[in-house]
Parts: C-alpha cells; sequence; structure tokens
C-alpha cells in the first residue's frame, strides 16, 4: 500500500488530483474507489442495444473556462453537441429553459421579440424585496404562471422540497431567455466526449506514477499501511466523520427505470424529456442514442427518479445543511495531510467543469512551489 498520495475516489476530482500529483509533483499515487469502476458518476458504457449511457444519469459537459476546455482536450477529442431539452407541459412538448416560444406556448401569447419579452416579462415577475429562497429567485425571473408549471413541482420531486425551502441559487442554474435561442446551456463551449466519459479517467489515469484500486473501501483500509500517505479526499465529508457524532449531511440520491425497446427509432424527439408536472414520479427521461446520432435499429430509454436514499448524488443546500457543512469544514480544516476536495467533500452543487477547475485551483493554492 505504500505510496506518497492516496486519493479516495475515482470521480473527476479525484482522478485530476492524481493526475496533477503524478505528473506535476512525480509522486507516486494510489487512487482508491468503492465501486468497480472508475470514472465516478460519469461512467459510462455501451448497452446491449448498442447505445453509449451513462450509468449514473445523463452528463452534458458545458464551460466557459478555457483552462478546463484546454484541459479535457489533452485526455479526450470531443464533438461539439448544443443541447436541446423539451419539457412535457400541458401535454406539449415546450422548449426548455424558457425562452420566447416557451411563454408564447404555455401562457397563449404571440410575443415576436426581445422587446416584447422583457416587457411581459416585468409585468409578470413577482418583485421581492430580498432573494432569500428558490420559489423567489424562480418567481422574480419568469412570474407565477411559469413557475408552477416548470419550476415548482419539478424541484420537489428532485429535490423533495419546495423552492421555498432551497437556496435560491437552485433555481437561477437555468436561464431565462428573451429570444429564441433554445440550447439548455449558454456556455461557450458543449460537447460530448467522442468515445465516452470513461475513456476520459482511462487517459487520465494512464500514467506510470498512478496505480489504480477498484472494489477497495477507503474505510477498510489498514491506518497503519497509509500511516505515511498524504491523503486526498472525494468521498462525503460527514462519512469521514462519522465518528465526530454530528447529524448527516442530506443528499438527493437517483432511480434508475432503463427500458430496452427493441426495433424503435425513437422513443421521444430529443435525448433530453423534463416532466415537470406531478403527474409523473420522475423529472426525466433520456434518451441517449439522439447523443451523438448512435446508430441503433434499438433504442434505450431512462427514467430519472430523484430519492433520498442510496448513493449521494446532490448535495441539498438548504439552510440546515449549509450551516451544518460549515461545522464539518472546521473539522476538515484541523486534519493534517488531509486535503478534501470535490462535489461531496465540499458539498457543493459543482457541474463537471467546476469540479474540474476546483481541483486544478485547489493544486494551484496547496501544491503549487
Ligand atoms: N428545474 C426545474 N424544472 C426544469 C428544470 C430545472 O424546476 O424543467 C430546476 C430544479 O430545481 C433543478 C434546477 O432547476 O434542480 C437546476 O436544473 P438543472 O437542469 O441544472 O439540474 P441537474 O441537471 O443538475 O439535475
Amino acid at each position: 500500500m505504500s505510496t506518497d498520495y492516496l486519493v479516495v475516489g475515482c470521480g473527476l476530482s479525484g482522478a485530476v488530483m492524481a493526475r496533477f500529483m503524478a505528473e506535476e509533483k512525480s509522486k507516486k499515487v494510489l487512487i482508491v474507489d468503492k465501486r468497480d469502476h472508475i470514472g465516478g458518476n460519469c461512467y459510462d458504457y455501451i448497452d446491449e442495444n448498442g447505445i453509449r449511457i451513462n450509468k449514473y444519469g445523463v452528463h452534458l459537459f458545458h464551460t466557459n473556462s478555457k483552462r478546463v476546455w484546454k484541459y479535457v482536450n489533452r485526455f479526450s477529442s470531443w464533438t461539439r453537441w448544443e443541447y436541446k431539452v423539451l419539457g412535457v407541459i400541458d401535454g406539449q412538448y415546450i422548449p426548455l429553459p424558457p425562452n420566447i416560444t416557451t411563454i408564447n406556448m404555455l401562457c397563449g401569447k404571440h410575443l415576436r421579440n426581445q422587446q416584447e419579452v422583457d416587457d411581459w416579462l416585468s409585468r409578470n415577475q413577482l418583485k421581492h424585496e430580498h432573494i432569500d429562497n428558490g420559489y423567489q429567485m424562480a418567481t422574480s425571473r419568469v412570474g407565477e404562471t411559469l413557475y408552477e408549471k416548470i419550476f415548482k413541482h419539478y424541484t420537489f420531486k428532485q429535490w423533495g422540497r419546495y423552492p421555498e425551502e432551497l437556496d435560491a441559487s437552485v433555481l437561477a442554474r437555468i436561464p431565462v431567455r428573451n429570444n429564441f435561442d433554445d440550447r439548455y446551456f449558454s456556455d461557450k463551449y458543449q460537447a460530448l466526449p467522442t468515445d465516452g466519459y470513461t475513456k476520459i479517467f482511462e487517459n487520465i489515469l494512464d500514467h506510470e506514477n498512478i496505480t489504480v484500486r477498484l472494489s477497495c473501501d477507503y474505510f477498510g483500509i489498514d491506518p497503519s499501511a497509509i500511516s505515511n500517505s498524504t491523503i486526498i479526499y472525494s468521498g462525503p465529508i460527514d462519512d469521514f466523520f462519522t465518528n465526530v457524532g454530528y447529524p448527516k449531511l442530506e443528499y438527493r440520491s437517483v432511480n434508475f427505470e432503463i427500458q430496452r425497446l427493441k426495433n424503435t427509432k425513437f422513443f421521444q424527439p430529443c435525448a433530453h424529456v423534463n416532466h415537470p408536472g406531478p403527474e409523473t414520479p420522475f423529472t426525466r427521461i433520456i434518451e441517449y442514442k439522439h447523443l451523438l446520432n448512435q446508430d441503433s435499429p434499438h433504442t434505450t430509454i431512462i427514467s430519472e427518479t430523484t430519492c433520498s436514499d442510496g448513493d449521494p448524488y446532490y448535495p441539498v443546500p438548504n439552510k440546515r445543511n449549509i450551516e451544518l457543512y460549515e461545522q464539518y469544514k472546521a473539522l476538515a480544516e484541523k486534519e493534517r495531510n488531509i486535503h478534501f476536495v470535490g462535489r461531496l467533500a465540499s458539498y457543493k452543487y459543482f457541474n463537471m467543469d467546476q469540479a474540474i477547475l476546483n481541483a486544478l485551483e485547489y493544486c494551484d493554492s496547496n501544491f503549487s512551489i
């Protein structure tokens, strides 16, 4: 087990940190994961229909960071891919995030240009003195009608809480557009890895100083075997400090229901269809065949239903958890030779590019000479 650095977790943050230590610092790195594969929640594979799917939910890469874009291009070729998302609302397919067409279809309007949308929005947006929660954020951007149809129930299904019980930032993640732009993201770089996400991890970890050990639970490792190693921990921060006895942080997990439809060209008009209404338990259905126009006589669809039990996916940004996390963070800061990095260890709702940037910047601040 002797190694300079032991990296816990083979997701984005762990892999980026491992590569940095191996390549830039010429350190021996052992990276472990309790799952039997690399890639964390980005892991993808080709299924029996010949379609590449993400095992842990759809992953859409987008960034405005030149640094991140340059970094990921070292380890993969990418195909530009501008994501389109539709929502099934009032029995129709509606573009999301909200744009002119969305407003016209859901509110029976005939708005034609930015000025008309801006006027309509400013008449409908609720004016709050402070934006302290997700409800205030959403209604201050789109007004009550669109809030009810797009955000209220979806958020409840996603988080097990209504928007008023969540931090405002959650409801500010997707844009509101006063034009016809129907892309889900506005970032400069939007792409899919040409050979899949797992391949990127294989390439990042392909270094003579890196050893990967899978199906290996960090908490099962004999501490004396790693007493001379520095630990980089990217798992849930509250799991690390279980012995302290603080309450657990809350996470949302996801259940995936896979349906393989034989001899079916397509099930739905695009890869990603949200179901914001209360009539379904799931939040979205992903038809992976659309992504990069994959060819198969069959199709695979996966519906995503969030839940409170299971592997942690999303930190739940509400007051209780944000305050509790600060207590865990204070414990983490007292540790010597242990670094806490990544979405679960930092309890932050990072997108993929933010996870990469955060890991790179952590290296800049902590390990650069
Ligand atoms: N959201 C919503 N309706 C939608 C899409 C998003 O209410 O149709 C809200 C919901 O609270 C969600 C947040 O916006 O958690 C951010 O959406 P995003 O697509 O970024 O979520 P992710 O892809 O990370 O699950």
